[in-house]
């Protein structure tokens, strides 16, 4: 659910008219009434909803719609205003709507990471949610338990886990498996993250690279050389043979996900090991893996989940609302929109307005579709 109550009464106070389109509150288990009492009203369906709105809060982006036999963005008011997850480059349709119908739209996806921005970091949000998750997902299909004991019918060695990416959901993953007992590795390319790794009790197996060959100026990885790739991909095979979970969550920002994961390494787990891959819905760090399936394969449990913080409802919402309040609030003076282009924040986010497609790799995308099409 894109906004909470807690959200919607934030929403009223700083001037806007809340409406709730009726039972969406229900997977996270809030009710219409609750939104009543928070100050807002309930529209019977998302035709209407939409259709009277001068502002849609959304967590997916517009899509197809069977039941209401059109596609969402042509539902949404002419020259009104959309924020979502709208990952435009994978929603190239929707966005050429938008801009057709004159909507302007920010993708909460594309929020610069700045301290400015922090609290509207949704992709940040959903990383915690996944990371946390993805360790719970490994717990339950491992057929070991993750900590040590010592009891009475002999000492049980603790599990092994290793966590390759140690980004925001890698981070989470690392200290949920501590919490659980397991002993932790994990690898990155990125020397930045040792210190981090190291200060939750794992230790760090990545290679010995350069900070300026591994990563860009805005702390993202880069694509690395061949020599630096060979040495590094060496090092984490030795370890994802020893280890009896593995936590994938490498990405590199607009890239396939890099396949750190040939075949022929899950080949050499352990039986009853579990890989968990985060990086599923940008084609796996697993060469094994299948995107929203677990599948076995060479006694190996992997799970591919695409949407594994919509697995943990109430929490992913609050985060959700959270954040994409602070950014309606953050364009919002005296009850209305307030959209300073000037501002990196407003610029950098927004995909569509004034009937064009604003984000350069939107647009990009859109005209080689076209020309594709031709
Ligand atoms: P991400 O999801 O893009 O990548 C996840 C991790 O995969 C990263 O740690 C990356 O180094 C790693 N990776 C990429 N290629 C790899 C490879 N070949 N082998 C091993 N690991 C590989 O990253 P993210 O979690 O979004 O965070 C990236 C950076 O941005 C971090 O430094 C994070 O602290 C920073 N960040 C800043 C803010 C902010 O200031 N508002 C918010 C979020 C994240």
């Amino acid at each position: 659910m894109s906004v909470t109550p807690e959200s919607a009464k934030q929403i009223k106070a700083a001037g806007w008219e809340v409406l709730l389109e009726s039972d969406a509150g229900r997977g996270s288990y809030y009710e219409n009434a609750t939104y009543e009492e928070a100050g807002a009203s309930v529209a019977p369906g998302p035709g209407e909803l939409w259709s009277r709105s001068d502002v849609v809060l959304k967590i997916q982006p517009p899509l197809p719609n069977r039941a209401l036999n059109a596609h969402e963005a042509e539902l949404i008011r002419e020259g009104s205003t959309l924020i979502c997850m709208l990952r435009p480059l994978s929603n190239i349709d929707a966005v050429k709507i938008l801009a057709r119908r004159r909507v302007t739209s920010f993708s909460m996806d594309m929020m610069p990471r700045t301290t400015r921005a922090q609290r509207m970091d949704a992709l940040s949000s959903m990383s915690t949610i996944a990371g946390y998750k993805a360790v719970v997902v490994a717990a339950e299909s491992l057929p070991k338990i993750f900590p040590m004991l010592v009891t009475a019918a002999g000492t049980i060695p603790p599990s092994r886990v290793l966590i390759v990416g140690a980004g925001v959901a890698g981070l989470q993953a690392i200290a949920t498996a501590r919490r659980l007992g397991a002993v932790v590795e994990a690898y990155d390319v990125r020397p930045a993250v040792k210190e981090e790794v190291e200060s939750l009790g794992a230790r760090f197996v990545g290679p010995q690279l350069k900070e300026s060959d591994a990563q860009d100026e805005k702390g993202y990885a880069k694509a690395l050389s061949p020599e630096a790739q060979r040495q590094g991909m060496e090092m984490l095979q030795q370890r994802v043979a020893q280890s009896d979970v593995v936590i994938t969550t490498a990405r590199v920002p607009g890239l396939k996900a890099p396949r750190l994961i040939p075949a022929d390494s899950v080949a050499k787990m352990k039986p009853g090991s579990v890989i968990v891959d985060l990086a599923a819905d940008m084609g796996g760090n697993c060469e094994l893996t299948q995107p929203g399936e677990t599948v076995v394969r060479h006694d190996v449990t992997i799970h591919g989940p695409v949407r594994l913080a919509g697995t943990v409802p109430v929490h992913a919402s609050q985060m959700y609302s959270r954040n994409v309040t602070a950014f309606l609030l953050h364009l919002t003076k005296q009850g209305s929109l307030h959209l300073d282009w000037a501002d990196d924040i407003t610029s950098g986010t927004c995909v569509t307005r004034d009937g064009e497609i604003v984000s350069a790799a939107a647009r990009q995308r859109a005209e080689g579709t076209a020309t594709a099409k031709a």
